[in-house]
């Protein structure tokens, strides 16, 4: 039954963009939108991405089939390669080291399925009652389920100066993904703009 309701829901997300669109702010999450932040230091790089689940494996309920399961088992094999997924000048000499994925929920925990339905067993089953109780399903239907992939990445680097610039080859990766808000901290200041499937390459400034 829970998988039942979770496909339901992740329909209706999937065939009403609108309704996704007016909602955006509600749960700051745009599909297909994601965060990339970098800070480089003295001898290395972190970065942390925040991408919705939906531009990763292409939904966002917990998985219910083996197709589902394989998607997010390869997904998270994809993400283990930041040096695949975000091309950085070989001179930085840049390692991979610590590599964190993780398949979390942001709005998905607000699915509260009432249990003060029980409060209908008290033998008042009149025409009013199930008025009431169709409002409650209505509420529910409203509620979204969002989740999130978020993914950490700490690179050892030999000359993090020469980090000058990163060619996003995420977006080959993951074809649902449309861009990523990209901010880089280093010594030398603050980096800050987007890339997109067009734009895949951000200059570091
Ligand atoms: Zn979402």
């Amino acid at each position: 039954m829970k998988s039942a309701l979770y496909t339901a829901l992740a329909f209706t997300v999937l065939a009403s963009p609108a309704l996704a669109e007016d909602k955006r702010h509600a749960d700051a999450h745009e599909h297909g939108h994601g965060m990339f932040q970098m800070v480089i230091e003295d001898d290395h790089a972190v970065i942390e991405m925040t991408v919705p689940a939906f531009d990763i494996v292409g939904f966002e309920h917990a998985p219910s089939t083996a197709a589902q399961r394989v998607a997010m088992a390869e997904a998270a094999g994809t993400l283990s390669r930041p040096d695949v997924l975000f091309a950085m000048p070989d001179d930085a000499g840049c390692a991979v080291g610590q590599v964190e994925i993780g398949f979390g929920a942001t709005g998905g925990h607000r699915h509260e399925h009432g249990e003060d339905h029980d409060d209908h067993d008290e033998g008042k089953h009149d025409e009013h009652d199930h008025d009431a109780h169709d409002d409650h399903d209505d509420h529910e239907k409203e509620e979204e389920n969002h989740s999130e992939v978020t993914a950490f990445y700490r690179l050892a680097c030999d000359n993090p100066g020469a980090l000058n610039r990163i060619g996003f080859t995420f977006f080959e990766a993951f074809p649902n993904a449309e861009e990523l808000e990209v901010v880089i901290l280093s010594a030398t200041g603050q980096s800050a703009g987007e890339v997109d499937r067009k734009e895949t390459v951000f200059e570091i400034e």
